[in-house]
């Protein structure tokens, strides 16, 4: 007996639609990156796709060529963790979006793509404060004329501007845009002209309207995880997809002891801080062992009843999380490949 993982595509859908509507006429880049945030890479995509979504911001090269052979050429697939000459090469092969934060790497798919037919399409981003990759603004007036260089030399294409931001606070934030607007005036000056330009994830996409600009890269709300410490799932108009559950294996004078462990993921820091949820409603989680752990019982418990970690009927990923001081996707993220995913399709 094994924990699941349940994901409801429908609901996912929801989500899609629900995000689709909050942005527009931003259009939302769907970011895949560690296995769909623990959902399961391949099915997350299809269904993505069918809902019309067509941006997939895939963080690696090998990410990003699943997603090209699941959709199609069509597809546009932003990565923006391609460092070494084989990276970029497979990025000009399988014609990803590359994101360059660093100079070097500027003049690497540069040099890689004046040996190629195709003109790699590159997004420049620009360090607004994170500080943990982006080219630094001191050196920003050398990237886009280096890079406006390229394009006319034809092996490139500037066709995005973007930044990321630290989301720990407005103030932080608007620095950050006041930052990311020089670096668009910059590179107009040297005579760039992308058409798209990207600076919010799943946070800031909702709560402030004029970070949007063309294209939003969410994650987290997607797969219904709302911000630890944030506004509820009712208030942002989403809600989780997956239920992570466990049937119980034994029963005794302890308590309940269900199929999941910390080797299937479960943070063992959740002892005695989390309720999960069993037929009989609410019970404290006493102890996570390595491959099952130990529940509060109920009067009819049976062997296989099935025990809700997070999701229907039990508390969120993101409440899981803010009980051990993380964050819902860390959560989301940790759930072992060894858990098998079951999809409801309905
Ligand atoms: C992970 C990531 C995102 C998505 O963030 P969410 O908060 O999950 O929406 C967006 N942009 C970049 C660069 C990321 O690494």
């Amino acid at each position: 007996m094994t924990p699941v993982l349940r994901i409801d595509l429908d609901a996912f859908t929801a989500n899609l639609a629900h995000i689709r509507a909050e942005v527009a006429p931003a259009e939302h880049m769907l970011v895949v990156k560690d296995d769909a945030y623990g959902h399961g890479l391949a099915p997350i995509i299809r269904r993505a796709w069918a809902a019309s979504v067509r941006w997939f911001g895939a963080f690696d090269v090998h990410t990003g060529a699943v997603v090209r052979a699941q959709l199609g050429d069509d597809a546009r697939i932003f990565v923006w963790l391609a460092g070494s000459d084989d990276e970029i090469r497979t990025a000009e092969a399988l014609d990803f979006d590359l994101g360059v934060g660093d100079l070097d790497l500027l003049e690497d798919v540069a040099r890689i793509a004046s040996a190629s037919s195709r003109r790699v399409r590159v997004h420049l981003k620009i360090d607004t404060g994170l500080h943990r990759n982006g080219i630094r603004p001191e050196q920003w007036d050398a990237a886009v004329s280096a890079a406006a260089a390229h394009q006319e030399a034809g092996s490139i294409e500037v066709v995005g501007l973007w930044t990321h931001l630290a989301e720990a606070s407005d103030d932080e934030d608007d620095a950050a845009v006041t930052g990311f607007r020089e670096a668009m005036i910059a590179a107009e000056r040297a005579g760039l002209r992308p058409a798209l330009r990207h600076v919010a994830a799943s946070a800031a996409s909702f709560a402030r309207r004029e970070f949007r600009h063309d294209l939003v890269r969410i994650g987290a709300f997607a797969y219904g995880i709302r911000p630890a410490g944030g506004p509820d799932h009712a208030t942002l108009g989403i809600r989780p997809i997956a239920t992570l559950a466990a049937p119980v294996i034994r029963i005794d004078d302890e308590g309940v002891h269900v199929a999941i462990g910390a080797l299937h993921g479960l943070p063992s820091t959740l002892s005695g801080r989390v309720r999960v949820a069993g037929p009989a409603g609410p019970r404290t989680l006493l102890r996570v062992g390595a491959l099952t752990s130990l529940i509060e019982s109920w009067p009819e418990a049976l062997i296989g009843d099935d025990v809700a970690v997070y999701g229907d009927g039990a508390a969120s990923p993101t409440e899981l999380a803010e009980a051990i001081g993380t964050i819902g996707e860390e959560i989301a993220v940790r759930v072992s490949p060894l858990v098998p995913r079951e999809y409801r399709d309905g």
